[in-house]
C-alpha cells in the first residue's frame, strides 16, 4: 500500500516549526510496512489544500493530513478536503455535544461561539476520530474506490495520540500483511569507511536484511531492515543479524538499538560493582549531563568536577602549577593528574579525565584544535590516551566525551 503525507500550515512553509509531524508518521508507516511514497507541505489556503488532496489521491492508496482543523479562519482544512472528495460538509451532532461539553468544563457559561462550531462541520459520510487532548476532531474518510484520507490535528501530540488511538488500526486494516522493522547496532571509535572491510560479506546486508550506515558525531549506527515478514518472525531475524555484525565489529559495537554509551558504560561499572567521577575541562560537563541523563545512574556515578580553568586544576583537583606550566593544560601528564585526582577526591573505583584544544581558537602547530587528552585511572593503573579529532567546537567536544566513554567501556572488555 502507498500513502502519501501532507502537512498544512504556513508557518511550515515560512520554516517558524519544522515537520516533525511528517518524520513521525514516516516512522509509523514504515512500521506497519506501508511505503510513503511522497510527502507534500502547502500554506493554510484551500485550494491548494484541496489540489494537494486530490492530486495525492490519484496517485496513492491513502493519504494523511495534518494541520489546519482549529476553530479559526485560518483553519480550512476540512472545507478543503471535502471539496476534494466531491462531498458536502455537515453538521456532525456528537461533535457539537463534546464541544459543548469541552466549553462547559471549561467554565464558560455563555453559548458556545459560531467559530467553535466550525469544527463540528465534517465531509459527509467520514467517520469521527476522536481527539482525547485537543477540541478539533480529526476523520476517516473512504472513497467508493477505496482509496482514503485521514485528517489529522497539527498539534503534535495531538496528532501522535489520533493516530496510534485510530487511525494505525484503520491503516493496518487496509493494508496487506507484512511489517517492515529495523534494529541498530551501535559502533564509536571506527570511521565509517572502514566498516566495510571490516564487516566483509556483511557489509551490504546480513542473512537478507538490508544493511544502511548512518553516520553521526558520536559514531556509526549500522542498521538492519526487514521488510515484509511477519512481526514475530522480523523481531527474531534482526536480532539474530545484530548479534553476527556485533561480533564482528568488536571492538567497536557498544549496544544495539537506541541505547546510549553512558547507558553501557554505568551497566558495567554496576556489575563489577564499581563507582566512577569525572575531572572535564574542555567538555564542561558534558560527560556528566551523559552518564546523569539516564535514570538510576546515582549509584554508580559520583559526581565530577568542571575543571575548566587552571586554578580549579590546581585549587580543587591539587594538579601542580609547576606541571601545567611545563607541560600545558592538554597534556598526557595533565589528564593523568586530573583522573587520578577525580577518584581520589570522590572515594571511588574509577576516575575519567579531559582535556582539549575544542576550537575554534587556541591550537597550536603542536596541538592543534581537536587535540585532545582522555584518561582513566583504575585502582590497577591510569591509561591515556590522545584523539586527535575534527569538526566544531560542538563536535569536538561531544567527540571527546564520547571517546572518554568508550575508554572506560573498553576497560571491562576482556
Ligand atoms: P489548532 O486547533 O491548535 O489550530 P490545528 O489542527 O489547526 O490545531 P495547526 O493550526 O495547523 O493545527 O497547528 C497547530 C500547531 O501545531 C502549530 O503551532 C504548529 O507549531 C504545530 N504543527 C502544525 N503542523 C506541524 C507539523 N507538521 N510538524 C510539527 N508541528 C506542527
Ligand atoms: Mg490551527
Amino acid at each position: 500500500m502507498r500513502v502519501e503525507l501532507i502537512t498544512i500550515g504556513d508557518e511550515l512553509l515560512l520554516g517558524f516549526t519544522i515537520d516533525t509531524n511528517s518524520v513521525f508518521l514516516g516512522g509509523e508507516l514504515a512500521a506497519l510496512g506501508v511505503e510513503v511514497a511522497r510527502r507534500t507541505t502547502v500554506g493554510d489556503d484551500r485550494d491548494a489544500i484541496a489540489a494537494a488532496v486530490r492530486d495525492a489521491l490519484a496517485r496513492a492508496d491513502g493519504v494523511i493530513t495534518t494541520g489546519g482543523l482549529g476553530p479559526t479562519s485560518d483553519d480550512v482544512t476540512m472545507d478543503a478536503v471535502a471539496a476534494a472528495l466531491g462531498v458536502e460538509l455537515e453538521r456532525n451532532a456528537t461533535v457539537v455535544a463534546r464541544l459543548e461539553e469541552i466549553w462547559r468544563l471549561r467554565g464558560r457559561s455563555e453559548p458556545l461561539p459560531p467559530a467553535n462550531l466550525s469544527q463540528a462541520m465534517l465531509p459527509r459520510g467520514a467517520r469521527v476520530l476522536p481527539n482525547n487532548h485537543g477540541t478539533a476532531p480529526g476523520v476517516y474518510v473512504e472513497r467508493s474506490d477505496k482509496h482514503w484520507v485521514a485528517v489529522l490535528p497539527g498539534v503534535p501530540r495531538e496528532m501522535r495520540e489520533m493516530f496510534s488511538g485510530s487511525v494505525r488500526d484503520l491503516v493496518r486494516a487496509a493494508a496487506p500483511g507484512g511489517v517492515v522493522r529495523s534494529l541498530a547496532v551501535r559502533t564509536t571509535g571506527v570511521a565509517e569507511s572502514r566498516l566495510p572491510e571490516l564487516l566483509g560479506d556483511y557489509a551490504e546486508g546480513v542473512d537478507g536484511l538490508s544493511l544502511a550506515y548512518l553516520p553521526g558525531v558520536e559514531g556509526v549506527d549500522l542498521r538492519l531492515t526487514a521488510r515484509g515478514l511477519p512481526g514475530a518472525d522480523a523481531d527474531e531475524k534482526l536480532r539474530v543479524a545484530a548479534r553476527k555484525l556485533s561480533a564482528r565489529l568488536a571492538p567497536y559495537a557498544y549496544a544495539e538499538g537506541t541505547t546510549d554509551l553512558a547507558e553501557v558504560v554505568l551497566a558495567h561499572c554496576r556489575s563489577a560493582g564499581r563507582r566512577l567521577a569525572v575531572a572535564e575541562s574542555c567538555t564542561g560537563g558534558m560527560l556528566g549531563q551523559r552518564l546523569t541523563a539516564i535514570a538510576g545512574s546515582s549509584d554508580v556515578f559520583a559526581g565530577g568536577v568542571i575543571a575548566y580553568d587552571n586554578e580549579v586544576k590546581i585549587e580543587l583537583l591539587g594538579v601542580e602549577r609547576e606541571a601545567i606550566e611545563r607541560h600545558g593544560a592538554v597534556s598526557e601528564e595533565i589528564v593523568t593528574a586530573m583522573a587520578s585526582a577525580a577518584r581520589r577526591r570522590f572515594g571511588v573505583d574509577l576516575g575519567v579525565g579531559i582535556t582539549g584544544v575544542a576550537g575554534p581558537r587556541g591550537g597550536s602547530v603542536e596541538k592543534p584544535v581537536g587535540t585532545v587528552w582522555i584518561a582513566l585511572a583504575t585502582p590497577d593503573e591510569i591509561v591515556a590516551k590522545q584523539l586527535r579529532l575534527f569538526g566544531d567546537r560542538d563536535e569536538v567536544r561531544r567527540r571527546a566525551a564520547q571517546a572518554a566513554l568508550d575508554l572506560v567501556r573498553r576497560s571491562f572488555a576482556g
